[in-house]
């Protein structure tokens, strides 16, 4: 029994070993790889299914590394502790806003929708930050929508309302991303001058079908209009949760039933046929 403990000791401490290791590599590779040009933003489409408008994208970062893409929930943690969240989050609102500029061009003016994490909205800088990309891309600011967790709302409330205040000032848009998944305290979201919740799509998993998460949706639904703000479903793969979403009262949404995250060049060839499918 001492020998076996001893083994998964050393199992363990290796492992930890491994992953500390594994941390360290992707700190390293993370660094160079803004300046490499490793990144790239892809866009999902939000759409109203019922009556066919396109009603934005979501702009989602991207890292090809050098051992190959990395998804974002591995990457966007390494970068939220080291601090380079805040230049890789000042160009993925450059690009994004660069972006929805050139769809203006095209003819398509489309809100873009970009995420924002905590220690961005918390920098003393940020809000110059969104002026001064919004002004470099000549974007206007009604086409810029940020989505900000509720977590972040809640834990930073004395950032919120500055914040908050001075974006509507701008007239940039914000929604209040995986709503539902924190907990909100109403009487704080009542304050709050956002323009968006949108539904985190564990509401919507097929395991959470039923009467209690078809509750929330209603929920969500019920706050949405009670406090005169639209309300979007994110994570929508199945044409029966469109049905109950319509149903519930929730037209605009999400999900790779309507498109993936699409490239640039996709996204326009992905507009030209749709909702014809
Ligand atoms: P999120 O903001 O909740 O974004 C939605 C995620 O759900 C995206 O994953 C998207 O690709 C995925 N998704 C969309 N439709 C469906 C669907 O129908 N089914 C399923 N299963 N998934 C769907 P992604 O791109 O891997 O991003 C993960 C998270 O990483 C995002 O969650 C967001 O929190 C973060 N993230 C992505 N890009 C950025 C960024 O530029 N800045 C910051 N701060 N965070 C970002
Ligand atoms: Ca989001
Ligand atoms: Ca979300
Ligand atoms: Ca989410």
């Amino acid at each position: 029994a001492k020998a076996d403990g001893r083994n998964r000791h050393h199992f363990y401490s290796r492992a930890l070993h491994d992953e500390n290791q594994r941390q360290q590599q992707l700190r390293h590779d993370l660094r160079a790889a803004l300046d490499a040009g490793q990144f790239h933003l892809v866009y999902q489409p939000k759409v109203n299914p019922q009556s066919g408008e396109v009603l934005g994208a979501e702009a989602l970062l991207r890292w090809n590394g050098p051992h190959g893409p990395v998804p974002p929930a591995t990457f966007i943690p390494v970068a939220e502790d080291t601090g380079l969240i805040l230049p890789l989050g000042r160009w993925v609102l450059r690009e994004a806003c660069q972006q929805a500029q050139r769809w203006v061009t095209a003819g398509h003016a489309l809100p873009v929708s970009v995420n924002i994490s905590a220690a961005q909205f918390t920098d003393p800088t940020f809000l110059d930050t969104v002026q001064e990309e919004l002004r470099r891309s000549g974007l206007g600011a009604h086409l810029l929508e940020l989505e900000v967790t509720e977590t972040i709302l809640m834990r930073h409330v004395e950032h919120v309302q500055r914040n908050l205040e001075a974006l509507r000032a701008l007239g940039v848009q914000v929604s209040i991303d995986d709503f539902g998944t924190g907990y909100s305290s109403l009487s704080y979201l009542h304050a709050f001058p956002v323009n968006t919740l949108k539904i985190d799509r564990s509401f919507l998993a097929p395991d959470r079908h039923g009467p209690q998460a078809e509750a929330l949706i209603t929920a969500i639904v019920g706050l949405g209009r009670a406090l005169n703000l639209q309300v979007i479903a994110e994570g929508v793969e199945e044409p029966a949760q469109v049905r109950q979403l319509l149903r519930l009262g929730c037209a605009a949404m999400q999900g790779y039933l309507f498109a993936r995250p699409l490239t640039p060049g996709d996204f326009l060839t992905w507009l030209r046929h749709w909702p014809a499918q």
